[in-house]
């Protein structure tokens, strides 16, 4: 067998071109009607101007993420959506206070920097101490305890893709701190070239000294390299007053079209209304809030009441623990086999190209049958160049219900540029394409309407 036909046997069907289905003839004149709505619906962009200009960033715990809930609770309701609530969650309040971190010596520069969410602050006077650079845990632990203790690690790892650098964030400050390190600074976890500091959370290990944690641009480790690298011992001081306070009341935002036959059956739909504390969490994540929630809009708008219910939900507190989606998982723990799909949009609003399709614990038959549906409805979306199906999605505030085998539907872009604005003060709306926004509208208006009204399900 050549590796030529092992990979044509084993090739995934979704390459293949969907064939003309009743799925797509069904739903054709529907979903040209809601594209041709999305395409020229003003009101979506209106309400992103809201949330980004009016309301500004809403990191958990802060007045302004209370504010966009009574803001969208209020909206969904003037606009008539169903059932709107918003059941409280008991959410982490970290606040990040002042902070800055200063090259010292062997010569004198303030860095761009931002603590990382749910470190602890630095004392009042502020931590200096040296700096040693590292480029992977490898060659964190080869140093030792020896040469790491009493410093100032700095991880100046490449940004390499999210899913593979941000492990520096997340665990740098615990595996620096068991080495006896006093503080921890991470490379920035984006796409650099603006000299921009992304933050965005990290956890601390048990047992180990909690050591304060910040995000420093790309370009102000790469100084500190070259300076360590020409021989010169480089010394940092870094102050931050963050701290947690105890734990804030926030809520979920729901709002429905209750289904007209199968009320009971669920298509779930949302992404996260909190964000950083920087910029105006547009990209990450108001646009996925607003998408989902007009797309709803429109439908309703449209008549179009499906069969099945579609909700509509704006998730708090995914940036750090995930509170609202481990709560609204909690509320309809019992009926999770009424949800025949969960929909979730954190990736930015840049051109849609499609959906990600993760199915947990499927047989293959059931996953070939799942995919050739999703495609099918995927052909609708052609004509915007929305209509890609690809194995693998899901995202962190559906991650809940699909680990307990709802299909879960990851919205996808283009994705150029999106980790160059995430969790920076350049996640401004101005980083949004209008057109592109209503694209994205129109993706998943046309895939959450066929999901909550086609006579079955993905996986039956
Ligand atoms: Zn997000």
């Amino acid at each position: 067998m050549t590796r030529r036909t092992l990979l044509a046997l084993t090739a995934p069907p979704l390459l293949a071109a969907p064939a003309k289905s009743t799925l797509t003839e069904a739903y054709r004149a529907g979903a040209a009607r809601l594209i041709g709505a999305a395409l020229t619906d003003a009101d979506g962009w209106r309400k992103m101007m809201y949330l980004c200009d009016r309301v500004g960033h809403r990191l958990t715990g802060s007045p302004a993420l209370e504010e966009a809930v009574r803001w969208a609770a209020a909206e969904m309701k003037r606009e008539g959506l169903d059932n709107v609530a918003t059941p409280l969650v008991k959410v982490p309040h970290w606040v990040r206070g002042d902070e800055r971190a200063d090259i010292v010596a062997p010569v004198e520069v303030p860095m761009a920097m931002l603590g990382l969410g749910q470190s602890v602050g630095t004392p009042a006077a502020g931590i200096t101490a040296d700096v040693v650079a590292v480029g992977s845990f490898e060659e964190l632990e080869k140093l030792g305890a020896a040469r790491v203790g009493g410093k100032i690690v700095l991880y100046n790892v490449p940004y390499q893709g999210y899913g593979r650098t941000v492990t520096f964030r997340s665990e740098g400050a615990s595996r620096a701190g068991k080495l006896g390190a006093v503080a921890a600074l991470v490379r920035s976890v984006g796409i650099p070239g603006h000299r921009t500091p992304h933050t965005g959370v990290m956890e601390y290990a048990d047992g180990v000294p909690k050591i304060p944690a910040a995000a420093i641009s790309a370009e102000d480790a790469l100084l500190i390299q070259r300076l360590i690298d020409t021989g010169e011992t480089v010394r940092v001081q870094l102050k931050m007053s963050a701290r947690t306070l105890p734990d804030a009341d926030s809520a979920n935002v729901i709002g429905e079209i209750v289904g007209r036959e199968k009320p009971e059956e669920v298509v779930v739909i949302g992404g996260h209304l909190d964000s950083w504390d920087v910029g105006q969490g547009a990209q990450d994540d108001g646009c996925g809030c607003v998408a989902c929630w007009q797309a709803a809009v429109l439908i309703k708008q449209l008549g179009l009441r499906p069969r099945r219910t579609l909700r509509v939900v704006l998730f708090t507190n995914e940036e750090t623990q995930q509170a609202g989606a481990k709560a609204y998982f909690k509320s309809v723990s019992g009926q999770v086999k009424n949800h025949v799909a969960a929909l979730e949009m954190d990736g930015g609003a840049e051109r849609p190209t499609g959906f990600g399709l993760a199915l947990a614990n499927a047989t293959s038959e059931q996953w070939s049958r799942a995919l050739g549906r999703a495609q099918e409805i995927g052909a609708l979306l052609e004509g915007i160049g929305a209509g890609q199906i690809t194995q693998g999605g899901g995202g962190a505030d559906i991650g809940p219900l699909v680990r307990e085998g709802v299909p879960g539907l990851g919205h996808r872009t283009v994705g150029t540029r999106y980790f160059e604005w995430h969790h920076t003060p350049s996640d401004t709306l101005d980083k949004i394409d209008p057109r592109e926004f209503q694209l994205n509208v129109a993706a998943i208006a046309v895939m959450s309407y066929v999901l909550a009204d086609m006579p079955g399900r993905l996986v039956e």
